[in-house]
């Protein structure tokens, strides 16, 4: 979980929020979450999908960058495609040159982007490495 701070929807004072990224029914999930200690109002939201990208920067700055690597040589690129597109929502094209990329790493995201996009490759029997940029 990643701490920042935002403005309460209700008072406009400045409050510290909780974002977190989850995988839930392999959905990639995201949530934000406070209670506001002025006036006590809590929000609890999520999303299905990417964050926006400020609170993607968010993530990636508290948790660290992480990369996949596909292991295959012999790669069934059909395959890889059809989980990068539908799990980036992408188009054809844009999925190729990402695969274009092979044996460098194909993806650069959030632990847990990263690590769901491993598990989606790996229901495809495609073996793909995670690897911390530290
Ligand atoms: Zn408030």
């Amino acid at each position: 979980m990643v701490k920042t701070e935002d403005y309460c929807d209700e008072c406009k004072k400045k409050i510290n929020i909780s974002v977190q990224q989850t995988v839930m029914n392999q959905r990639l999930r995201w949530s934000i979450s406070y209670i506001c200690p002025f006036c006590s109002s809590m929000i609890e939201s999520d999303d299905i999908g990417f964050p926006p990208d400020d609170i993607r920067q968010l993530i990636l700055a508290e948790e660290g960058e992480y990369q996949l690597f596909i292991k295959q040589p012999e790669l069934n690129k059909v395959k890889a495609v059809k989980v990068l597109r539908d799990a980036l929502e992408i188009s054809i094209t844009e999925a190729s040159n990402i695969l274009k990329l092979f044996p460098k790493p194909i993806v650069n995201g959030t632990k847990i982007e990263i690590f769901y996009l491993q598990k989606l490759l790996e229901c495809e029997g495609i073996e793909a490495e995670v690897c911390s940029l530290g």
